[in-house]
């Protein structure tokens, strides 16, 4: 099995032009594969091409519309993303499913028309606390991640990136244990084998869920954890450099 390993920074509605110009230059990546990203607000995303180019840092988006275009007040198209460069968009983050509404069918739409302008989606899944404690955890997920994936076709496995987000687990402080979230992406690479055969053994599987410099090691010794998304502790450059290390 040779998944990649990645390191995906969430920035979500944070970071000031100077923020980002001192994040960039207080960057310091070793062993830099390309597998270093970020997706900052769209707004931002010109600026952090042309800061990211320089230090080998790819930059995606947080989301994209299922709508080609139109009138769709406030979206952004896959086209438009596409011109200005990006590499990856996240698809489906639980802060879209639960603030905004986002369906598992909008969400295949989302993979699916990302998929076709040559976008690399990030599908994240994850479960609540109450579906966890209900014992529904691998439903839900299991769930998300076919309904998530439906008529999607791939050449190959770098085509699509899976994230295995507990919900209980973002911007809270508590991480899965290593055990938790190992269960979970095993669960997820069997199901990556059924859909896709080969390609599925090496489609990279990201957990995300308050990952820090201190427990990124523990969870990437998991043999199906192949790096993280990460929010609060991709923000500084210190600490991105030393999760970045780790890969
Ligand atoms: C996220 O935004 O996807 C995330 C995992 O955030 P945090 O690392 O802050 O929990």
């Amino acid at each position: 099995m040779t998944a990649k390993t990645y390191m995906v920074g969430n920035w979500k509605m944070n970071q000031t032009q100077a923020e980002i110009e001192s994040f960039f230059s207080g960057l310091s990546l070793s062993n830099n594969q390309n597998n270093f990203w970020i997706a900052p607000q769209c707004l931002h995303i010109s600026k952090c091409m042309d800061l990211g180019a320089k230090a080998g840092v790819l930059i995606g988006a947080q989301n994209c519309s299922e709508h080609e275009y139109g009138a769709f007040t406030g979206e952004n198209s896959v086209d438009s993303l596409s011109e200005m460069g990006v590499h990856f968009t996240l698809v489906g983050h639980s802060e879209r499913r639960t603030l905004f509404g986002e369906t598992d069918e909008t969400i295949n739409k989302k993979v699916l028309k990302a998929s076709q302008t040559g976008i690399l989606p990030i599908l994240c899944i994850g479960e609540t606390l109450k579906e966890r404690e209900a014992g529904k955890t691998l439903d839900i997920v299991l769930g998300q991640l076919k309904a998530g994936l439906k008529d999607l076709k791939i050449q190959n496995e770098s085509e699509v990136i899976i994230a295995y987000e507990p919900v209980w687990a973002i911007g809270t402080g508590k991480t899965a244990s290593p055990e938790q979230a190992g269960e979970v992406h095993n669960a997820i690479r069997e199901v990556l084998s059924e859909l896709y055969g080969d390609f599925g053994q090496d489609i990279s599987i990201l957990y995300g869920g308050s990952v820090k410099p201190n427990n990124v090691e523990d969870l990437l010794a998991q043999p199906n954890i192949n790096g993280g998304l990460v929010g609060g502790a991709s923000l500084k450059a210190e600490s991105f450099n030393a999760l970045c290390s780790a890969c």
